[in-house]
Order: C-alpha cells, then sequence, then structure tokens
C-alpha cells in the first residue's frame, strides 16, 4: 500500500500494531476540521507490523507528547512543514498525567466529586503502570 506523503502536519510513525486507534482515542483532534488517517498493520522493519496515524495541517504543538508516551513510549513523531521532516520526537513515558486517563475505583473521590483533575503518577515503568493518586488505583497502560 502506497499512501501520499503529507506536506504539512504530523505523522506518528512505529505505533506498536493495535495500538492506533487507541491512540488515536486519547489525541484529541477537533475531528470536524483536522484531516485524520490511520493506517493499520503497515509493515515495519523495526516492530514487525506497525500503525501510523497522519494528521495533516496542524503545527507540532498538535499532538501532546506525554498522550503519545503514555499510549506506546516506541512511537516516533514526526513534524512535517513543506514535505521536509522538521523534527523527529521521541516521546518517552511521562511520569505523571493529569486529565488523561481516568480513575474507575466507583469509590475515588473523582468519581464523586466534580472538577477535580484526575491525576496518576507512574508506578513501575516497565509495566507501564500508573497509580491514581487519591485512591492508589492501579491502571496499566498496556492493557487499554
Ligand atoms: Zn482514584
Amino acid at each position: 500500500m502506497v499512501i501520499d506523503s503529507i506536506k504539512n502536519g504530523i505523522v506518528i510513525d512505529h505505533i506498536k500494531a493495535g495500538r492506533g486507534m487507541t491512540l488515536l482515542s486519547y489525541l484529541e483532534f477537533d475531528n470536524e476540521h483536522d484531516t485524520v488517517a490511520i493506517i493499520m498493520n503497515a509493515s515495519s522493519a523495526r516492530r514487525g507490523k506497525k500503525d501510523i496515524i497522519k494528521i495533516e495541517n496542524v503545527k507540532g504543538t498538535a499532538v501532546d507528547m506525554d498522550v503519545v508516551g503514555l499510549i506506546d513510549p516506541g512511537a516516533t513523531v514526526n513534524i512535517i512543514e513543506d514535505e521536509v521532516i522538521k523534527a523527529k520526537i521521541r516521546p518517552t513515558l511521562p511520569k505523571r498525567v493529569e486529565n488523561v486517563i481516568k480513575c474507575r475505583n466507583p469509590r475515588c473521590v473523582t468519581a464523586s466529586e466534580r472538577g477535580i483533575r484526575h491525576e496518576f503518577v507512574l508506578n513501575d515503568a516497565e509495566k507501564q503502570q500508573y497509580r491514581c493518586v487519591y485512591c492508589d488505583e492501579m491502571v496499566s497502560m498496556q492493557e487499554e
């Protein structure tokens, strides 16, 4: 499959196969205006199969690197300007995330009180496991 390269925008490459849709659901795009393409199960020398996300005509700041790192720290974010890769960013697993993952514990304060920020801190990098700062509920991003 040949996919046209984009002139301006962002290409998130080397996403672990199967994780592209999850990543896309966590990245907040203005779906009515942004042109977003997802390619699933593309061949990859590095990872066997991979997913790719392309977002046209957006600035590099449109993608939250912490969110990319949270979902797949092995992904690469390419910022394209005038058909040239201006920057290649390798996100890292964020130490702390706010308002990205939601706590599932029904007894957690975030479930009962509105306006509280959902805050998670990295608990185990190898398992991509995060802990709710309020109730210690664990979330593994590998299973998300
Ligand atoms: Zn909680």
